[in-house]
This record gives C-alpha cells, sequence and structure tokens, in this order.
C-alpha cells in the first residue's frame, strides 16, 4: 500500500522523538556522574571513571541511530577521553576535567538542536511548527485563488469551503489554526458572523478568524469585532498581507524558549537553578569557569545571565563589568544571585555593573518569575534593537555577528555552514511601476517565505534594501543550492496585487561554503560574486561561488 513508507517514517520519527526525550531526561543524570567524577578524591576517581565510560558508551552507541549523530560524536570523544584519563597514573588535572565538562556542554548543545538528517525532512516540507490548516470560505475564484496559491506556497494546507454550514461543522469536528471567510459570499452578513463567534464557546483555545469584505463600514468593524473575527480584509485583497498577518499571528504561538546563562562555581546550585528553569520551560546552560563566559554567551545568546557573586577567580562584579566592556553584549540583563543580605553591599554591586540582585536562598517559583520576566523584556528589547522594522529579519550588522559565529562554531565542531547572498530581480521596476509600499510589500513576502521555509536554526538577515543574506548552519553546498532553488520557485509563484494588477517576482541567489574561510567579510565576497554571476547570467537563477583559479594552490 502507498502509505506503508510515510507510515514507517513517522513511526520512526516518533521513535527518534521518544529517544530524544529520553536523552534530555539522562543528561542531567549524566552532568550529575560528570560532577562526582570532577569532585573524586584520589580513592574513587577511577570507579566513578568506570561508570562513566561505560554510560557514554551506550550513549556513543545509540544517538547516532536515533539521527542525533553530533551526540554520538561528541560523547565518543568523552569516552575516548576518559579512557586516556584512566590509563594515566595520577588524579585528572583541572585542565582536564574541565575539557570533559567543555565537552558535555557541547553535546548538551547538540541535543538540543536536531541534526541536518532530521532536519532535512523538514526544510522546505511540512513542518508541525509553522504549517497552518486553514478553512477558506470564498464564492469568487479571482479572489480565492490567488489566497489558495499564495498560503500554499508559505507551505499551509488550504480547505476550500462554497457553502458556509459545511465550513462551519469541518470547524466544529476538527478546530482548523485560522477561518477566513469572505463576508460577501454569506446571504446574512450578521447571521454569519453570529455563527463564527458562537463557534469560538467550546474551544479552549480561539480559532483565528479573518474576514474579507467590500466595504469599511464602521457597522461592519464593529460587528466583526464582536464575532471576535482579528483580521479584517477590504477587497481587493493583497494575498501577501493576508499571509503576513497570519504569519504574526502563527509566530505568536510558538516563542523560542527563554535562555538563561548560569554563571556559578558551585556546580550543585547551580544545576538546581538550572533544574528549576528548566522544569519552568526555560533553556539553561551552566558555565562554571568565569573564564569562558565570552565563549558561553557566543555560543548561547542567553537573553539573561545569572551571576554568582562571590566565586573564586574573579568576583560576579568583574566578571559583569567584563561583560559590560563589550557592547554586543549591552542589552543582555545580568542578575546577581548571592547570599549577601546586606543592602549596601547590593548596591555597591550593582553601581559596578549588573541590574538587579535576587539573594539566596530563594524559593524556586520566585526565581522563576524574576528570570522569565527579566527575559521577556529583554527579548522584546532585543528585538527591537536587532531586527529590521520592516521585515522583522536580522539587520545588516547583527546578521554578519551572527555569521561570524556560526563560522567559529562550524569551525570547532567540523561541520559544514553554507552561506546564501539573495537579491530580488529589478527591483526598481516594482518600484517604478506599483509604487514604494508595494516594493515594501514584496520584500516584506519574501522575509515571510524565508521565515517559514527555513529551518529554525538557520539564520535570516536583511542585508541590504532588497538583499537578503541566509546562514545554514549543518548544512552541505548541495543541500544549500537544492532549499535555495526550492526558495526561489515559490518566491516566483506569489501573486503581488497592485492596484487591481497582478505581478510576480523573482530573486537571483550567491551561494558559499562559509567552510572555506573563517571570515566574515570574505565569506560574504564570494557569495556576492556568486550572486553577481547569477545576475549576468539572466537572473532569477541560484550560483554556487567558484573560486578562481590563482585562488587554487599549486602542488607542482
Ligand atoms: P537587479 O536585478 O540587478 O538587482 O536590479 P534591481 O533593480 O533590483 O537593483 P538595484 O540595486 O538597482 O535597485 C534596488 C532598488 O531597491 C533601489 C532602491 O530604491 C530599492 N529599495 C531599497 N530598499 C527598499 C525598500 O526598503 N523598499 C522599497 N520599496 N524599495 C527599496
Ligand atoms: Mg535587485
Ligand atoms: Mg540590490
Amino acid at each position: 500500500m502507498d502509505g506503508t513508507a510515510a507510515n514507517l517514517e513517522q513511526q520512526l520519527a516518533q521513535l527518534n522523538q521518544q529517544y530524544l526525550r529520553r536523552l534530555q531526561q539522562e543528561l542531567p543524570q549524566l552532568q550529575w556522574l560528570l560532577l562526582q567524577f570532577v569532585q573524586a578524591g584520589p580513592l574513587e576517581w577511577r570507579e566513578q571513571a568506570s561508570v562513566l565510560i561505560l554510560r557514554f558508551h551506550t550513549l556513543a552507541g545509540s544517538a547516532g541511530t536515533f539521527g542525533l549523530a553530533n551526540v554520538g560524536i561528541i560523547a565518543k570523544g568523552i569516552e575516548q577521553q576518559l579512557k586516556t584519563l584512566l590509563s594515566q597514573q595520577q588524579l585528572p588535572s583541572r585542565e582536564e576535567h574541565a575539557l570533559l565538562q567543555q565537552q558535555f556542554v557541547e553535546m548538551q548543545h547538540a541535543a538540543g538542536q536536531p541534526t541536518e538528517q532530521q532536519l532535512s525532512k523538514t526544510t522546505l516540507k511540512k513542518s508541525d511548527k509553522h504549517e497552518a490548516r486553514i478553512l477558506l470560505l470564498c464564492d469568487d475564484p479571482l479572489i480565492s485563488m490567488p489566497i489558495g496559491q499564495t498560503l500554499k506556497t508559505f507551505g499551509h494546507q488550504v480547505e476550500r469551503f462554497s457553502d458556509f454550514s459545511q465550513l462551519l461543522s469541518s470547524a466544529t469536528l476538527d478546530a482548523p489554526d485560522v477561518i477566513i471567510v469572505d463576508l460577501d459570499a454569506l446571504d446574512d452578513r450578521a447571521q454569519g458572523l453570529l455563527a463564527l463567534g458562537k463557534l469560538q464557546c467550546p474551544q479552549a483555545q480561539p480559532i483565528p478568524i479573518f474576514v474579507l469584505s467590500s466595504d469599511e463600514e464602521f457597522e461592519h468593524y464593529l460587528q466583526a469585532v464582536r464575532a471576535g473575527v482579528l483580521g479584517y480584509f477590504v477587497k481587493p485583497l493583497n494575498p501577501a498581507i493576508l499571509e503576513a498577518r497570519l504569519q504574526r499571528l502563527l509566530s505568536v504561538r510558538e516563542r523560542d524558549a527563554f535562555r538563561v546563562l548560569i554563571v556559578d562555581d558551585d556546580m550543585l546550585l547551580a544545576q538546581h537553578y538550572a533544574l528549576v528553569l528548566q522544569n519552568a520551560g526555560l533553556r539553561a546552560e551552566i558555565l562554571t569557569n568565569p573564564a569562558e563566559v565570552f565563549q558561553g554567551l557566543r555560543r548561547f545568546h542567553p537573553d539573561v545571565i545569572l551571576l554568582d557573586v562571590n566565586m573564586p577567580e574573579c568576583s560576579g562584579p568583574e566578571l559583569a563589568q567584563t561583560i559590560r566592556l563589550q557592547d554586543e553584549w549591552l542589552g543582555v540583563p545580568i542578575i546577581y544571585l548571592s547570599s549577601e543580605t546586606d543592602s549596601e553591599r547590593q548596591m555597591a554591586s550593582l553601581i559596578k555593573a549588573g541590574d538587579d540582585f535576587l539573594t539566596k536562598p530563594i524559593s524556586d517559583n520566585a526565581l522563576v518569575v524574576a528570570i522569565f520576566a527579566r527575559a521577556q523584556r529583554a527579548r522584546q528589547l532585543a528585538e527591537v534593537m536587532t531586527k529590521d522594522s520592516l521585515t522583522g529579519l536580522l539587520q545588516h550588522a547583527h546578521i554578519k555577528e551572527r555569521l561570524g559565529a556560526e563560522l567559529e562554531r562550524a569551525a570547532r565542531l567540523q561541520q559544514n555552514v553554507s552561506v546564501a547572498m539573495l537579491d530580488i530581480d529589478h527591483f526598481k521596476k516594482v518600484n517604478d511601476l506599483y509604487g514604494h509600499l508595494t516594493g515594501d510589500q514584496v520584500i516584506s513576502s519574501l522575509a515571510n517565505l524565508l521565515r517559514q521555509q527555513l529551518r529554525k536554526t538557520d539564520l535570516i538577515g536583511r542585508y541590504g534594501g532588497e538583499e537578503f543574506l541566509l546562514v545554514l548552519p549543518e548544512c552541505q553546498l548541495d543541500k544549500a543550492c537544492q532549499v535555495v532553488n526550492q526558495l526561489r520557485e515559490a518566491f516566483a509563484r506569489i501573486p503581488f496585487v497592485s492596484n487591481g494588477q497582478t505581478f510576480h517576482c523573482s530573486f537571483s541567489a550567491g551561494i558559499t561554503s562559509g567552510s572555506d574561510s573563517q571570515q566574515v567579510d570574505v565569506v560574504v565576497d564570494h557569495a556576492d560574486q556568486a550572486l553577481y554571476k547569477a545576475k549576468g547570467a539572466g537572473r532569477n537563477q541560484v550560483i554556487l561561488y567558484q573560486a578562481p583559479r590563482e585562488d587554487i594552490p599549486s602542488h607542482s
């Protein structure tokens, strides 16, 4: 039967998910064991090491099987290192311990990020995150066709209805993500809105409703609001605007978990805080060595830093001042967590650097609330500061900074990162023919398409006016080429409407491997050169960067 393969794939995916869940539970135990090993004295450390070797050996064997190749590789590395330690006579040194812990953090990181194998399955296919099931009622094909086409291009699943009662019963049976109703298709607009309003009652989470209408009567707006309508679109409708609205709605529902970097020399305590925060749905990473703070920041991009005040190598305020020396991390709140209850001394710490003071012991609840509120605020501010206002993508300087971090990470983990530069074709003409506002809509549509279709781990920046930079970590060149080509085809299918005229746009792209160079400017320049070639070759195409002959070292 046809469905068997798909079924098997689904089951495998389910197994992978189960394994991932189990792994997430196992990681804190492993971390604990590692800690026992690090703290063990000359009499017990060998025994602890043996226990760990066994655990990491098992992990190295299983992780790859469940699509977590990177976790497997790092676990293998840890296992081997432990064996080497065991073969030495003396107690492992502090450095050797630190290296192990560093590797472990890397493994945690890898376990939090699906590998390319898993991701390639979801890229440009239905992803359970972004894809929405949409019910559409509209009896004018001139309107419903472009809507259907646009929403499908963005990966949504559209079910069209011509009969209102059928739409209602379908929505009652299985709640969709969004309902779009053309009010002009209803016999009785007020009754229809009432029925849509009633639909909301039994739902735990209300179904977002968008309506299309040929008029802008205040009375009609009011009726719509009373029925719980979230979007009122006056015809002629621009499908791209509808999609943009939809995406904003869906993205609010799936925020990334807040990230908290805990710096504390007391591993046990740090682990406790981490667990408490993780339990509340936040992501937490631990640093016991203050000297590694910059690596930690770059790797983890925390929303909040939770800092111990008394640490042997350097004090919390000193570390906070060090962090504040770099503009890059100005926006990340630093919260001290200390047993210091003397408010004068708390003030003294805050004056040096830092934003808030929490006093130990603190109840788990109070910790979560304090961190959550800070993280939320910081995330909002960071969005405003780093994201471009038209597209919501990373601004020029920020995408370059993130590219730098990804190049570093790729080199460290010996992974491939692909980089693509996109530029909309003949965009000046769009502005000239349809006006600047319509031009803006085209730019924001492409941004939405990129956001919608790429993986969560991919980075997207608005590099210039109608230029976009994509950073695709753990992605080989041929895969990147395939992905960008699919995006190119999807973009070319989007119908844009201006003054009753429909038109289409395209983009050209240049792709290069970030692994060829560690330097951001060089990598960007390579992608740019390939883009230039794509323009020269007739536009609406993707070209891979090829080094000129003199760049290739000769071995003669
Ligand atoms: P090519 O195919 O060679 O890329 O041609 P092009 O017309 O797209 O290239 P060019 O770089 O000459 O023109 C880009 C235009 O994009 C010029 C600029 O006015 C316009 N532009 C830049 N930023 C924005 C923006 O935010 N909104 C709008 N509407 N237009 C913008
Ligand atoms: Mg252009
Ligand atoms: Mg340009």
